[in-house]
């Protein structure tokens, strides 16, 4: 039988897993950790639940697909629901808005709140829906480093879209060229983050970003977010899948040019095809020392990061729900010190997530598991314990001001994650939360692709290569890797 071996169990490496097990190979996954998940996992702080990374879970048919792959109904591991509404807006003038699920609704609150006509809001998500659709199949579902992808239909659709696809404009100017009310440009600039970049430098064609959330959907899976690993894990060990936790891969091993297998702490494990679901850079860094490195691929300028603290909150607050933004009142100066000035501005937008709102089970009796995030930096040697502690300050008044309660004295329970923790827990380069940014016309192809072509067998998923960072695009990147790797069971040369 053929083998495979994954190194790292992300969700990325999870969903390579499944997809070899189906293609045929005795799959083996190693991971650094004590337990699956990387970035996607859980803890406790007393009798508070809290998902220590992503909260938002965009396409969940990507997930549904792998049980289905396997022949598996998948509401027999998984269910989710469909938020409505998706997020809450505050902003420091002291405008709320909902953004309800439906677009009409949402256009509505929109122009009830802040007074956009609510005709431009559905333009802007029906030109969003149709920069997906033209776009999707080639960039995100496809690789882009092999000479097939610029064969397929897809590409003719792509290339009647080429002038909407916003190429020689920035997400920030094509947003503030459709409204005059600056409140929806930061709402639609928001979505760079998504991938970790900045709306005054990436493109326009992110601007597709909105459509996944207002016209596909946001979700909620039962159990919180680490039901995504936990689910597909259960899935994984059921069709066979070994999973060896605590066993850093060292190195690959490759000989004339082909993978042999991997080398762990434990001794040799042989392997006909190696996927990597660990950070590229690392990857060549560490696992193949003696190998000539993809440089320019390397060099490409890290996503942000976050710097989050958990907070177990004494209290309830029924103006907030699952997903809660608090803008900042300047978002330009905010990009600014992210990612020219490397460092955390004094007025950051906040994003607050409450995963109890939906499970009552996740913190204590009348009161709430609060996860509050801001956008940061990747590392670059900052000194973040005065940056968290700075930043902790900052945000409590914020979030004391714009909530009308004093926030400080009714957290009983705290945890913090930062930069430098991502990149010892998940080695993460520099921390980023998405590999390399999107911040240039470029970027989508100087991310590394799903396979190499210098050493035959080893292939690449997860958030540092082709198409990014965050839950759906991890999948969609184990999804590309499948379907170059050959069948198991195919003879050689036939
Ligand atoms: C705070 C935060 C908030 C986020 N919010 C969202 C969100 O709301 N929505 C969203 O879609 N995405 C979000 N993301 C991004 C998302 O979590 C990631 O894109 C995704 O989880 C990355 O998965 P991955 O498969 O690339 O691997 P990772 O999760 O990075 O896992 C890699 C695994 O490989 C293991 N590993 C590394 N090196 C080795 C080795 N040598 N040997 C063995 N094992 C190794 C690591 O221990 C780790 O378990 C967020 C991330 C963070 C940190």
């Amino acid at each position: 039988m053929k083998k495979a071996a994954i190194i790292g169990a992300g969700i990325g490496g999870i969903a390579a897993a499944i997809r070899l097990v189906v293609k045929g190979y005795e799959v083996t996954v190693f991971e650094a950790n004590e337990s699956f998940g990387g970035k996607m996992h859980e803890f406790w702080l007393g009798k508070y639940r809290f998902d220590a990374g992503p909260s938002l879970f965009t396409l969940p048919h990507l997930v549904d697909e792998l049980f289905e792959l396997a022949g598996r109904e998948p509401s027999a591991y998984f269910s989710y629901t469909r938020l409505d509404p998706i997020t809450h807006y505050f902003w420091p003038d002291g405008s709320r808005l909902k953004a309800y699920a439906a677009a009409d609704k949402f256009a509505e609150e929109a122009e009830q709140q802040l007074g956009v006509p609510k005709q431009d809001v559905l333009q802007a998500l029906a030109k969003s829906a149709r920069l997906y659709k033209g776009t999707a199949g080639t960039f995100l579902q496809k690789s882009l480093h092999k000479a097939s992808t610029y064969l397929s239909p897809d590409v003719l659709k792509t290339l009647t879209c080429l002038p909407d696809l916003g190429l020689t404009t920035t997400m920030h100017k094509a947003n503030a060229k459709q409204f005059q009310d600056q409140r929806m440009v930061q709402l639609l600039d928001r979505f760079a983050t998504y991938n970790g970049s900045d709306p005054y430098q990436a493109p326009g064609t992110l601007n597709i970003i909105p459509h996944l959330e207002h016209n596909i959907g946001a979700f909620y899976p039962k159990g919180g977010m680490y039901a995504i690993a936990n689910s597909l894990v259960k899935l994984a060990e059921e069709l066979g899948v070994a999973f060896r936790y605590k066993e850093p891969v060292e190195q690959i091993i490759t000989l004339s040019g082909k993978v042999m297998g991997v080398q762990t702490g434990n001794g040799n494990y042989n392997a006909d095809v190696v996927v990597s679901n660990m950070d590229v850079v690392p990857t060549y860094r560490r696992l193949l020392p003696n190998h000539p490195a993809p440089e320019q691929t390397l060099k490409q300028p890290r996503s942000s990061s976050a710097l989050i603290y958990y907070w177990g909150i004494k209290g309830l607050f029924p103006e907030l729900h699952l997903h809660n933004i608090f803008f900042s009142g300047n978002y330009k100066e905010e990009f600014e010190h992210i990612f020219r000035r490397k460092t955390i501005s004094p007025d950051p937008t906040v994003y607050l997530n409450i995963t109890s709102k939906m499970e009552p089970q996740d913190a204590p009796e009348g009161c709430e598991n609060w996860f509050v995030m801001v956008n940061v930096p990747h590392d670059e040697g900052q000194d973040w314990d005065k940056l968290i502690a700075v930043t902790r300050e900052t945000v409590l008044n914020k979030l004391s001001l714009m909530l009308g309660t004093d926030i400080a004295p009714l957290i009983e329970q705290e945890k913090v994650l930062d930069p430098l923790l991502i990149e010892s827990r998940t080695s993460s380069f520099a921390g980023a939360l998405y590999g390399s940014s999107s911040n240039s016309r470029m970027a989508a192809f100087l991310r590394h692709p799903n396979f190499s072509s210098a050493i035959d067998g080893l292939y690449f998923c997860g958030g540092s290569v082709h198409p990014g960072g965050g839950i759906p695009l991890c999948l969609l990147s184990a999804r590309i890797m499948g379907d170059l790797v050959p069948d198991a069971t195919r003879k050689q040369g036939v």
